[in-house]
């Protein structure tokens, strides 16, 4: 038998040899970047991938996800996921952007995939995976960034989804019923001289797709005979500003949107004008209470000159809940990899504002989410980009293969210490539940 801390030089030697591969993955990801539920080319290259290292795995999963799945060979145990997301943002204007679609990588997921193939190629060493326990899970999933609200309604009127994150339905479709837990790591670059930062929480959200609906005139013969859906959205607009001092502080209140569709033709009174609006806060309930401030806010619009309005309220994501004890093996071995001082821990009260699905995952299993350095300028920008893939792609594979190697070693005995500690938030038939009662269509006409 080797020691944990053998098998874990065995692990990260594998992968600093597979370095220059895993990197190359992240960057051919890059250039051809797909949004969610529709990383065709990017899961197929995860799931060749697996196929030449002898992984079995499914496909299609919540339409592109791609779940592999190989056995310790020391026994049953707990099984653990290494999630990776397939999805990138739309960003027109990134350096790295597909010229037709506008995708771009702007959030660092494509390390996330070059990362997960590493820690599964650390974990495949023979020596390694004798002495694991349980069963290692390499997940590449769809669909983290909710945007495109109004194409995955139209999956979703097509029968195609439910819900419109990737976690939240592969939850609702059963794929996380055999997983006990799930870990990934996101990149970022406002770390300041840390490498690797863990804790901390995000954003719960609810997504607002948003139709005001008036009537066309001519607007130079006729104006007087239309009724204005852009002034009625304008008028929203100022009013959801105008709320900003019922925000609470320790909410984090996010409340942002943007315009799909202002008019067709400058002659003409708008008829119809669209938004995908969002709100964000720290806690479900907040969530809950500033929804209600701006749906209010939007039929004020439509009161204010005639209009009426249809709000389709749509679920999003919950808060994170990073697992204690997954997050102290992260810390124990990101410092043992970089040491102390480059490593952060912060309070689960900091919330950092933006949101994920992984939160929903973490209501249900045990999970955690923490972040590598290794990128620069503003998440979701063009400015966002990798400047330093060994920090990005290879660092955090070597932490997530230590980090499992904790977990499933020994006879599993630290992967189930999690599971006895752990306390849900909710099971999964409770979490489908409440998401579908965010499910709502707020209709309100202004008009007599
Ligand atoms: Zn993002
Ligand atoms: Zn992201």
């Amino acid at each position: 038998m080797l020691s944990t801390d053998r098998l874990k030089e065995l692990a990260c030697a594998a992968i600093d040899e597979k370095a220059g591969e895993i990197i190359g993955i992240a960057q051919d990801i890059l250039a051809h970047p797909e949004p969610g539920f529709s990383e065709v080319r990017t899961s197929r290259v995860v799931a060749k991938k697996f196929t030449e290292l002898g992984i079995e795995h499914e496909q299609g999963l919540a339409i592109t996800g791609v779940k592999g799945r190989f056995a310790g060979g020391a026994g049953p145990g707990p099984k653990v996921a290494i999630i990776g997301e397939l999805d990138s943002l739309l960003v027109g204007e990134h350096p790295h952007a597909d010229s037709e679609t506008s995708a771009a990588h702007a959030c660092g997921h494509h390390c996330q995939i070059g990362m997960m193939l590493g820690t599964t190629m650390g974990l495949l060493t023979p020596q390694v995976r004798e002495q694991l326990n349980g069963e290692v899970v390499p997940f590449a999933v769809p669909a983290e960034e909710f945007i495109e609200v109004e194409r995955r309604l139209q999956m979703r009127t097509e029968g195609k989804l439910e819900f419109l994150g990737g976690k939240q339905e592969l939850i609702r479709l059963g794929e996380f019923d055999d997983v006990d837990m799930a870990v990934m790591c996101h990149t970022a670059s406002d770390m300041g001289e840390r490498k690797f930062a863990m804790g901390g929480t995000s954003n719960g959200h609810v997504v607002k797709y948003v139709q005001f609906l008036g009537r066309g005139a001519h607007a130079g013969s006729a104006p007087h005979r239309g009724v204005n859906a852009l002034n009625a959205a304008t008028f929203a607009l100022q009013a959801i500003n105008a709320n900003r001092e019922l925000y609470q502080e320790e909410d984090t209140v996010r409340i942002h949107g943007i315009m799909t569709k202002g008019g067709e033709a400058v002659s003409a009174v708008p008829a119809e004008v669209k938004l995908e609006w969002r709100v964000r806060s720290g806690t479900p309930d907040a969530v809950v209470r500033n929804s209600a401030i701006v749906d209010r806010c939007f039929k004020a619009g439509a009161m204010a000159v005639g209009a009426s309005v249809k709000i389709t309220n749509i679920p999003g994501y919950l808060p994170m809940r990073h697992d204690n004890t997954l997050q102290e093996l992260f810390r124990k071995n990101a410092t043992a990899l970089l040491g102390e001082s480059s490593i952060l821990v912060m309070s689960p009260r900091r919330n950092r504002g933006g949101s994920t699905d992984m939160g929903d995952l973490s209501h249900v299993i045990p999970a955690c989410h923490p972040y590598t350095s290794g990128a620069v300028g503003a998440g979701h920008s063009k400015d966002y980009v990798i400047t330093d893939y060994q920090t990005a792609v290879v660092n955090p594979a070597k932490i997530m293969a230590m980090t499992v190697i904790d977990l499933l070693a020994d006879g599993g005995a630290t992967g189930k210490e999690v599971l006895n500690r752990h306390r849900p938030a909710m099971n999964k038939d409770a979490y489908v539940k409440f998401q579908r009662e965010q499910a709502e269509i707020v209709e309100f006409s202004g008009g007599d």
